[in-house]
């Protein structure tokens, strides 16, 4: 899962961004309003989380443009203790979820994923395919016969989006842009080799290859 943490307290970002990546997101950092606009309109996040106070333009204008453009992205924003109005009118201009500051790193976690999860139409806390079930928070698959599968992070990023668009056709360019990271340097080849490595953990027949187009998880 790809996020953007939109925050200008560097060292709350410095905090943050350890755990969250721990977690399984690819997460870029937008430090303005201005920057945030501009990677959310033109990257592919699953998630975003977004302070209100910011220098140049202003979170909740951001998130007025991001929604007048039609931008689903689920949105938690990132809101002053007991200011009420700010949550109101956060929520007014299209966001899904808030958090008060200061917060515990669990609650934002554990919020995030529950945003991600009914973004995905998804009721269930497991993601299940077959005999296989994903355990999120310790990034393995765990069997029905009792056997663990360990994932590395990429390989874990990767399962849980396929898991995720289960039955979907899904470009190599679009899991490498849900996958990294902005800064990292997207080879798509590289989604040939994981989406390899992981045939030969959950089986072959998983992971439908369609020449020319990409992948189909089956669930
Ligand atoms: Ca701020």
């Amino acid at each position: 899962m790809r996020l953007l943490l939109v925050e200008d307290d560097k060292a709350l970002v410095d905090d943050l961004l350890p755990e969250l990546r721990q977690a399984g997101f690819a997460v870029d950092v937008a430090p303005d309003g201005r920057e945030a606009l501009y990677l959310g309109e033109n990257e592919a996040y699953d998630a975003v989380v977004l302070d209100l106070g910011l220098p140049l333009m202003g979170g909740l204008e951001v998130l007025r443009r991001w929604r007048g453009e039609e931008m689903a992205v689920p949105v938690l924003i990132l809101t002053a203790r007991d200011s009420w109005q700010e949550k109101v009118e956060g929520l007014k201009a299209g966001a899904d979820d808030y958090l008060t500051k200061p917060f515990h790193r669990e609650e934002l976690l554990a919020r995030l994923q529950a945003l991600i999860r009914r973004a995905h139409g998804r009721v269930e806390r497991w993601l299940e395919a077959g005999d296989l079930v994903l355990d999120e928070e310790h990034q393995v698959i765990r069997k029905r016969d009792g056997t663990t599968i360990e994932l590395t992070g990429t390989e874990f990023r990767l399962l849980r989006y396929f898991m995720m668009n289960s039955g979907k056709l899904l470009s190599k360019t679009r899991l490498t842009e849900h996958v990294y990271e902005q800064d990292f340097d997207r080879d798509s080849n590289l989604i040939e080799v994981y989406v390899r490595r992981l045939r030969e953990k959950i089986g072959r027949e998983r992971i439908e290859t369609r020449r020319g187009q990409g992948y189909v998880f089956k669930g």
